[in-house]
């Protein structure tokens, strides 16, 4: 709580009492902690890969690259840390526009059994590279839903391409669509190493990484499901982790239907 005090005078001048204002300022601190927390995450994140940059760029100038071998593995090292920073300089200006809303949400109709499968046959390559089935159960008919298709197929490329990372070889990744009443739901489910009871809840926070080695390892910026979340969410929608009973973990999609204009 703040507390403000002003004086306050009658006519004549003297005293009459003194004003004080009291302010819930929780809610202020609260956002000014996340803000201070996003800011030293970032950058902590772009002071890493930078910091490897610089080191073997010198030892390559103080005679490394007289080996040939030598100075050709640490030129893909530093290609690999440049690469990460695009990643998350990326992830981060996706955040950022959605946030200030100056991107315009390109909506419209779309099939978003289309867009599944569309995301599906993107990272099949990556499954096949893994030797991991990536199996997509679709519907027949197109189901309507009101939406941006780049933003959606993002999100889907976000949790199949998690669920492909954290799957070992050999794995398995389940992608299906179904409709209810008024939804469509897009249910993704590997049977990886899944994720901790404990960890859940915080899945969707930025930066938040049950490993953060063997996440940074595998190229993860710890951004894929915040930006996950913020799509669905100007969607209108709902996104779900949670841990399978058989091991793994299951994402779940809902997005509202497009409803036909119902006469009466
Ligand atoms: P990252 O870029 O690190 O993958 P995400 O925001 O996409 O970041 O995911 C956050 C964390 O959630 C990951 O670092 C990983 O620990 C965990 N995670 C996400 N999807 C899966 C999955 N399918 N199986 C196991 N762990 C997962």
């Amino acid at each position: 709580l703040r507390a403000n005090y002003a004086p306050y005078m009658n006519e004549k001048g003297d005293l009459d009492g003194i004003i004080v204002l009291f302010q819930d300022v929780t809610e202020y601190e609260k956002l000014e902690n996340m803000r201070k927390e996003f800011v030293a995450n970032v950058s902590h994140e772009l002071k890493t890969p930078l910091t490897t940059i610089k080191s073997y760029t010198e030892t390559l100038l103080e005679g490394a690259m007289e080996n040939q071998e030598l100075g050709k593995q640490f030129l893909n090292v530093i290609d690999n840390e440049a690469d990460r920073m695009a990643r998350l300089v990326r992830d981060l200006l996706q955040l950022s526009n959605a946030d200030y809303q100056q991107t315009k949400w390109d909506k419209k109709e779309v099939d978003l059994n289309y867009i599944v499968e569309k995301a599906v046959l993107n990272l099949s390559v990556s499954a096949k590279n893994k030797e991991q089935e990536l199996n997509y159960k679709g519907l027949r008919e197109g189901v309507s839903v009101w939406a941006d298709e780049n933003r959606i197929e993002q999100v889907l490329l976000n949790v199949i391409s998690n669920a492909i990372k954290y799957t070992a070889n050999g794995g398995c990744i389940d992608v299906s669509l179904e409709e209810t009443q008024n939804h469509a739901t897009i249910k993704i489910t590997d049977n990886g190493m899944g994720i901790p009871k404990e960890d859940l809840p915080r899945i969707f926070e930025r930066f938040y990484r049950v490993d953060k080695a063997r996440s940074r390892e595998m190229g993860g910026t710890g951004l894929g499901l915040s930006i996950a979340k913020q799509i669905i969410d100007v969607h209108e929608g709902m996104i779900k982790v949670d841990s399978r009973e058989s091991g793994g973990t299951a994402v779940l999609i809902e997005l509202p239907l497009l409803q036909e204009k119902m006469c009466n």
